[in-house]
């Protein structure tokens, strides 16, 4: 090892048990993306905690309200240290999950002595127990005072981010190197890129009838609809880097002897480059104008991109090795990184200009389902790689990136 290894950062291993325990007591918090009550619980927990580690940290709770995606008076909460040190990392995570307060799943159950299965384990209140423990760790190293940081924890991820997107791009301004504690593979790789997201909204207007009229002038929204929505998913065909999802379909009446004359369909999107958009849209463009030719038919699209796709960044390659010599000097089994589909906010982060390394969390699988599980005993390593990072930056074994502040 190139440098000793501070003792705060060896113990975190050892301290495996405390993070079990702290993750099970946050899991058992319902904070559905749209449950209110539930998300301030869990923001007071956070904050509790956090002001418990850190004293002298700045703890500021910021508005998130969205109105229309939020519930109204969510709350993000921001912790700051030494916001005047030579170098500041932006550490991410969101405590909201998929799981609102009448889902079937809001148990914590242990699998095994290592597999914790609960909502949010994973994804990502896993994370946020990971960047509690290396920063409690990294607090106590010797030469902390070099290193500044924000965490930033946010109650909107798995909705869009509709009220804390400009939070992430902002945090471009003020820091170095971004740090998002997404879930790591199962196999510990961790992830260089992401698809941006976005969606189609389809509606489809025809023209009702009774189903037996002769001769029928009816035109069926559903039926047409449907041709457009098969087209539509075969865009990806010849587009690679794309996906399309049909996500949902409704229309018609509740009487069948109707031609139906209203069908609405709403469709999952997602680019790899943000030079995906133009060409997409035109593609879904194109298939409704065919729809639209037809007497008696139209179909009009509402069509955007949510999160831009997360690009590799020139910093992040600069890191990437720092990061890996680290884990191995750990002895943390090997890992890369690789792209990932899904999008995190780590796409903002990206878009605001600060590179990133994203999904250093913990290992588990499963996410979005009832049997999402962490393995907890992966919490202190994939810390102590984050810890002795920083650690590294404060005693100028490594060398940030440097990139021009706007
Ligand atoms: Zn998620």
């Amino acid at each position: 090892m190139s440098t000793t290894l501070p003792a705060s950062i060896a113990a975190l291993v050892a301290r495996t048990p405390e993070w079990g325990a702290l993750l099970e007591r946050w899991c058992l918090i319902n904070s559905g993306s749209g449950h209110g009550p539930g998300l301030e619980r869990m923001r007071v927990a956070l904050q509790e905690e956090f002001t418990r580690v850190f004293p002298t940290a700045a703890v500021t709770v910021l508005s998130a309200d969205a109105p229309g995606y939020n519930p109204p008076g969510v709350k993000a909460l921001r912790i700051r240290v030494r916001p005047e040190a030579p170098h500041q990392i932006f550490l991410c995570g969101h405590y909201d999950t998929v799981f609102e307060a009448d889902d079937a799943f809001q148990h914590a159950r242990w699998l095994d002595a290592d597999t914790l299965n609960a909502p949010g384990a994973i994804d990502m209140k896993g994370g946020i127990v990971t960047m509690l423990a290396a920063l409690d760790a990294f607090e106590q190293t010797p030469q902390h005072e070099r290193v500044g940081w924000e965490v930033l924890l946010t109650p909107d991820e798995e909705t869009g981010s509709h009220g804390t997107r400009t939070l992430f791009e902002e945090a471009g301004r003020h820091h170095h190197f971004g740090l998002v504690f997404e879930p790591g593979r199962t196999n510990g790789d961790i992830i260089h890129s992401r698809k941006g997201t976005g969606g189609v909204v389809a509606t489809c207007h025809g023209r009702a009838a009774h189903a037996a009229k002769v001769p029928n002038d009816g035109k069926s929204a559903i039926l047409a609809l449907a041709e457009f929505l098969l087209a539509a998913s075969k865009i990806p065909e010849n587009l690679p880097g794309v996906l399309v999802n049909v996500g949902n379909i409704r229309g018609g009446t509740a009487a069948t002897n109707i031609v139906p004359h209203f069908a609405q369909a709403e469709i999952d999107i997602r680019v790899t480059q943000v030079s995906d958009r133009e060409p997409l849209f035109a593609r879904f463009q194109a298939l409704a104008d065919d729809i639209n030719r037809r007497e008696g038919l139209r179909l009009e699209l509402k069509c955007w991109l949510n999160r831009p796709p997360k690009e590799n960044l020139p910093g992040e390659r600069a890191l990437f090795p720092a990061w890996q010599q680290a884990a191995r000097d750990l002895g943390v089994a090997p890992f890369t990184w690789v792209h990932g589909g899904g999008g995190s906010d780590g796409n903002f982060v990206s878009a605001g200009g600060l590179p990133n390394l994203d999904g250093i969390g913990p290992i588990g699988d499963q996410l979005h389902s009832d049997r999402e599980f962490c393995r907890v005993s992966t919490i202190a390593p994939r810390a102590q790689i984050v810890a002795l990072v920083l650690h590294r930056i404060a005693t100028g074994e490594i060398v940030l990136p440097t990139r021009t502040k706007t």
